[in-house]
């Protein structure tokens, strides 16, 4: 089943909410990501797409892309545990330009251990930062973390994290998402899909080449936090392009 842009954006949105779908997915046991196409008539994209995410980078094709253009402003935050994943929502708090259109953040969020690899290498933590155009079509900026300096980003959000599965909060203290991308905005870019339920394809993949450091301390403490891995296992490229 197709997915339209806007119940796209809906669907990255919705998971502000503690989930509560009639389906449940999970990340272990009978509802794993191996099962998630057979969970719901809605998510066979899960089982049957051929263009889905995560993906390991290799053999990247040399396209030049300029380094992403990304543009700041601070704005009004809310986050979540909703038992899948941490998740700060913003109100259009970042942008950039890319084929000629804007795109917006709308909420980002964390893997641990990272879903995407580079040249077979996984990393303890992955953030996903979701942006729509105005189409409702969706390109997701993904960041790799890996062990080294505490990040005063990050540490604002682990003090504010709330319990599993409680309402979303106001995020209070100031946040600089600038802290939470490389100086180097180079990145590897390539088509995919969302990474949970109902895997909808159509997804541009923008992922930064270099990572940001955190703690030891941090990449425990949000290990901590989801209670398990969340990261769905590398998908097949099935010949998709990967351009640098
Ligand atoms: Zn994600």
């Amino acid at each position: 089943m197709q997915t339209t842009p806007t119940a796209l954006l809906a669907l990255v949105l919705a998971c502000t909410a503690p989930a509560l779908a009639e389906e449940q997915w999970s990340y272990e046991g009978r509802a794993a990501p191996p099962h998630w196409g057979e969970l719901s008539e809605r998510w066979q994209t899960c089982s049957k797409g051929m263009y889905q995410s995560p993906v390991d980078i290799q053999h990247p094709i040399a396209g030049h892309l300029p380094p992403l253009q990304l543009s700041f402003y601070p704005r009004a935050k809310s986050i979540v545990n909703n038992g899948h994943t941490v998740q700060v929502t913003v109100e259009d708090e970042e942008d950039f330009l890319l084929d000629d259109q804007r795109w917006t953040l709308k909420q980002f969020h964390f893997h641990v251990p990272s879903e995407n690899h580079i040249q077979g290498r996984g990393f303890p933590l992955e953030i996903h930062f979701v942006h729509a155009n105005a189409h409702g079509e969706l390109a997701v900026v993904a960041v790799m973390a890996v062990a080294g300096a505490a990040n005063p980003a990050l540490e604002s959000i682990l003090g504010a994290l709330p319990p599993p599965r409680d309402p979303p909060q106001k995020l209070q203290q100031k946040l600089l998402l600038t802290q939470l991308y490389p100086g180097d905005r180079h990145y590897y870019r390539f088509s995919g899909s969302l990474t949970t339920p109902p895997c909808s394809e159509g997804v541009i993949w923008l992922v930064m080449k270099q990572p940001i450091a955190a703690s030891a301390a941090q990449l425990a403490r949000f290990a901590t936090a989801l209670a398990h891995a969340n990261n769905r296992p590398l998908q097949p490229l099935h010949g998709r392009q990967i351009v640098e």
